[in-house]
Formats: C-alpha cells, sequence, structure tokens
C-alpha cells in the first residue's frame, strides 16, 4: 500500500486543537469514501504544522476526482480556518513491490471478504484478486460506502472473537460460517446492491472451518443444496455457487 501526507501549516490565529479536530474528521470522510484504509493515520502536531499519514491503494487514492462532497467541503474548510492550502503527497510505500489495485478493465466477478488483520478495500476481483478501491465503483450510500465498511468492522470483530478463542468463539464462528446469521445476510444483502449497481456478478466469500476435513470436499452449496466445487482452485476459493452468489475454501483443518 501507499503511504500518504496529508498536512496543512496554520497560518492563522485559530485553535491549532480545532484544526487538529476537523482534520480528524476529514480523515474520516476519506476512510468513508474509500480512500484511505484502516484507521492508521499517525496524525500529529509540530509547530504550526498537522499532518497524517494515512494508506491508500494506489498512488492517486486522495486525488480531487476521487473525493466526495463532505471530503471536499471539510478540505475547504480547514484550509479556511487555517489560512492556508492542504498539501498532499505520497511518501512510500509498504512493499517494493506492491503496484496498487486490480486495474482489470472489466471485472468477471467480484468477492466482498475481509479478516480481522486486513486494512485492504473488503472488496476483492475475480480475475486479478487483486483490492477493488471502493471510490472506483458508483456510490454506494450517502456519497460514500458506509454500509460496507460497517460489515467489513462487523466481521472483523466476529473474526477477532474466533482466533482469540476464549470469548464467543462459537457464536462468532456461526455468524461468519452460516449463510443464515445476521452477518451473512448482511453481507449477501451487500453483493446484491453492488452487482445492481455495478452489473458485475459479486459473491459473499463464506467462511469454512471444521473439525473433520473429510467430507469437506462433497459438502453442497448450503443455500441451495447443489454441487458447488470448482473443477480447478481459483486463487484459494474451491467452492462457487453462481445461483446463490457465495464462494467458499475447504476448511484448513486436517
Ligand atoms: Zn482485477
Ligand atoms: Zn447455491
Amino acid at each position: 500500500m501507499f503511504i500518504q501526507e496529508v498536512s496543512i501549516e496554520i497560518n492563522s490565529n485559530c485553535s491549532k486543537d480545532e484544526v487538529y479536530q476537523e482534520f480528524n474528521l476529514l480523515m474520516s470522510f476519506y476512510r468513508d469514501n474509500g480512500q484511505t484504509q484502516g484507521r492508521i493515520e499517525s496524525q500529529y502536531i509540530d509547530k504550526n504544522k498537522i499532518t497524517a499519514l494515512p494508506y491508500s491503494l494506489e498512488n492517486n487514492s486522495l486525488a480531487e476526482e476521487n473525493n466526495n462532497v463532505y471530503v471536499n467541503k471539510w478540505i475547504e474548510k480547514i484550509q479556511t480556518l487555517s489560512n492556508a492550502l492542504i498539501s498532499i503527497k505520497t511518501i512510500g510505500k509498504t512493499m517494493e513491490d506492491y503496484n496498487g489495485c486490480c486495474t482489470c478493465e472489466k471485472s468477471d466477478f467480484y468477492i466482498l471478504i475481509t479478516n480481522y488483520v486486513s486494512i485492504e478495500s473488503p472488496v476483492t476481483c475475480g480475475n486479478c484478486n487483486s483490492n477493488v478501491a471502493l471510490y472506483n465503483l458508483p456510490t454506494y450510500y450517502d456519497f460514500g460506502y458506509m454500509p460496507i465498511l460497517n460489515w467489513e468492522t462487523n466481521y472483523q470483530s466476529c473474526d477477532r472473537l474466533q482466533m482469540n478463542c476464549q470469548v464467543g468463539e462459537r457464536w462468532a464462528l456461526n455468524q461468519m460460517q452460516k449463510t443464515d446469521s445476521a452477518l451473512s445476510k448482511q453481507g449477501i444483502q451487500i453483493c446484491k446492491r453492488i452487482e445492481e449497481l455495478t452489473k458485475v456478478p459479486t459473491y459473499y466469500f463464506l467462511y469454512n472451518y471444521r473439525k473433520h476435513k473429510s467430507s469437506d470436499d462433497n459438502r453442497p452449496c448450503p443455500i441451495c443444496n447443489k454441487k458447488w466445487n470448482l473443477k480447478n482452485r481459483m486463487h484459494f476459493y474451491d467452492f462457487k455457487c453462481d445461483d446463490c452468489r457465495i464462494i467458499s475454501t475447504i476448511s484448513a483443518n486436517s
């Protein structure tokens, strides 16, 4: 991922803490619009300068053409308060060979998937298996992508519980691997809406963990009960039902 430096020099008499708070809000608007990833921004004040260092999927994620109305409004507000212009520049990337997210001209399908450590996009491309920047999708709701990001944090909270093992492990696992759980219903609904908006088939990733791996191979689709094994493993997926729009893996447990 790329690391961006967003900063402003305060050239007015307004309170630095006030600008800091507004800057904080700007960071959350960037996040809700899919332009920055995670909540890791290392925002700080040094003399008259406020700086934040968010992660982004693309070099130009924070380019004006990707902004929504809230981002633009807050940039203007901060600039007026500070009597200065916000500066945005890319200062580095996490891995030398990181080349950005999906650039497929047209994806054959998308997948809604995340996990408890991910700060990437919860939408990936079925062709290249890379992240799809949310701001490249049609606006989902209220100029941004909040419902998708809410599902993402709900999923991550369940995944965290099942990884930590001691509190609500079984409950969390059921949320993640049953198709009729509140979590899965929310995710499947989001997939339907993304598909309506983009006309790209969108699959819900169904977590699969079983005590006994044997018999998992022939397990039918949990919604329609039909065979859903992929002939060849695709990326890391073993099951895919084109009727029910769900995709899954054989249990890693042996
Ligand atoms: Zn792609
Ligand atoms: Zn099915």
